[in-house]
């Protein structure tokens, strides 16, 4: 099957008047559809440069991004979410008007979009809150407000960066598996930028390490955690976690 996205030897660097920063240096890996990737690497590595090449939003220097025709064919209003790490919210609309922006901009406010929008209020039980203020809402509801505002454009590919960094531990904890479990179930291609080894890991179906700047591939991972669905958190009980953790903390921290 081709991948869905392929990066092959991608190179990038910011260029400003007196000075040059290597971003990404002969960056190849690809992205299948359905799979959850995280990526992860040292801090001003080129995590996010990568996520806005991924969007479009920058384009390489060198070697090429290939999309295959399927990431388009099925996705009328966007192909790509992307949610970046501060939530972005307007203070000044609502709950429900943040999340129908991206609907309104797109002119994409069909009745079908707008009792999706409200399913996903729904599900992420956010509908009680959706004529309130984002600044009347707690950082985890605030992180699925934006994520819903991604989501109502029925991406086929999400891109999330650092989307739970801003969230006090105990919150994340749920927040991410909750949010990620129902990614999963929808069986969106995701993109996770993430500082969080056992964040990547426990959600993951591979984890790529990026190499200090100038990003280039260090190691891939393919995950695969014994889990029990019983269990809430399980994946990081699963006894595979540590040697995994182990692993990524190596390939991250070796020089
Ligand atoms: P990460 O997300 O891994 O922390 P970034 O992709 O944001 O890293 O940045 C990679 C490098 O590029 C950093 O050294 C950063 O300072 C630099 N950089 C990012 N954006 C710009 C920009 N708009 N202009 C110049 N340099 C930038
Ligand atoms: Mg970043």
């Amino acid at each position: 099957m081709k991948p869905l996205i392929e990066f092959k030897q991608i190179s990038y660097s910011y260029q400003s008047p007196d000075e040059c920063t290597n971003a990404i240096e002969n960056l190849s890996f690809h992205v299948n559809k359905g799979e959850f990737i995280s990526v992860i690497g040292p801090s001003g590595c080129g995590k996010s440069t990568l996520l806005s090449m991924i969007a479009g939003l920058i384009q390489p220097d060198s070697g090429s991004i290939e999309y295959s025709e399927e990431l388009y064919a099925s996705h009328p209003i966007r192909p790509i979410g992307y949610m970046l790490q501060n939530d972005a919210l307007f203070p000044f609309r609502s709950v429900y008007r943040n999340c129908i922006l991206g609907l309104e901009i797109n002119h994409a406010l069909t009745e079908e979009n707008l009792t999706y929008t409200r399913s996903l209020l729904e599900e992420y039980g956010l509908m009680p809150f959706a004529d309130r203020r984002p600044t009347e809402l707690s950082g985890g509801m605030r992180q699925r407000a934006a994520l819903i505002r991604t989501l109502v454009l029925r991406p086929e590919l999400l891109l999330l960066d650092e989307p739970f960094s801003s969230l006090d531990y105990q919150t994340r904890l749920t927040v991410s598996d909750d949010i990620c479990s129902k990614i999963r179930s929808e069986g969106k291609t995701t993109i996770l930028v993430t500082h969080d080894l056992a964040e990547a890991i426990s959600l993951s179906d591979r984890v790529i390490v990026l190499t200090k700047r100038p990003a280039t591939l260090r190691k891939e991972f393919l995950i695969r955690l014994t889990r029990d669905s019983e269990h809430r958190f399980s994946s990081r009980e699963a006894p595979e976690f540590q040697s995994y953790f182990h692993s990524l903390w190596e390939a991250l921290y070796e020089t």
